[in-house]
């Protein structure tokens, strides 16, 4: 495997997240507690309407109403939908390497588990970085979502190499298990430093202080 295709996660890997932002946002201006209002929605039941979102089967509208209403609040669909997208920030520490493994030469996928409101919003906000990989694999653009193998399989699918050559680097040990399941050489992502050594591992080259 001289020059396998690199599958990035998204959440928790290029960027972080935190779906409290959003419910901060959401709850600030009610004088409502941003964590207590997510902790509210997942008791719930928030896991099934975002399941169901990003493996394509709710659109946007419809997902912003269920959410809105498992935490009991009443907010305008674009209101909701904006706080909503807004939970992201940069991990500074993997850019640099990223740029290194595009200048030499690999193929870069990223094969995320996101819906159309947060990958439009990701999209923007990190275009640079995400401008260095070949493709985007969405989960509720390909119908799956990870661990399912087809989720991986599309993964593969499109860096166009067989499943062994590729690399799928995330920060859930289920998804990096889906990924080994699925035939390709999974990673799991705990920090940039321990992520290189890892790739080192595999005999791809990671410069030690990639910049
Ligand atoms: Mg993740």
């Amino acid at each position: 495997m001289p020059h396998p295709a690199l599958v990035f996660d998204f959440g928790n890997v290029v960027a972080f997240f935190d779906y409290a932002r959003a419910c901060e946002a959401i709850g600030r201006p009610r004088g409502l507690d941003g964590s207590s209002l997510l902790e509210t929605a997942r008791r719930a039941g928030l896991a099934e309407p975002l399941l169901a979102f990003e493996s394509g089967r709710m659109g946007s509208e419809q997902f912003c109403r269920a959410a809105s209403r498992l935490l009991g609040v009443d907010l305008p669909v674009d209101e909701f939908a904006a706080a909503w997208a807004d939970i992201f920030w940069p991990n500074e520490s993997i850019v640099p390497l990223i740029r290194a493994l595009a200048d030499n030469g690999h193929r870069l996928i990223l094969g995320s588990n996101t819906n159309p409101l947060h990958s439009n919003h990701f999209r923007r906000q990190f275009a640079e970085t995400l401008a260095l990989f070949d493709h985007l694999v969405l989960s509720f653009e390909v119908g799956h979502v990870k661990p399912a193998p087809e989720f991986f399989l599309a993964c593969a699918e499109a860096a166009g190499a067989p499943p062994a050559d590729c690399v799928f680097i995330d920060d859930l040990p289920e998804n990096v298990e889906g990924a080994r399941q699925a035939g390709l050489i999974g990673v799991h992502y705990v920090d940039t430093p321990t992520l290189a050594a890892d790739l080192r591992a595999l005999g791809i080259p990671v410069p030690s202080s990639p910049r």
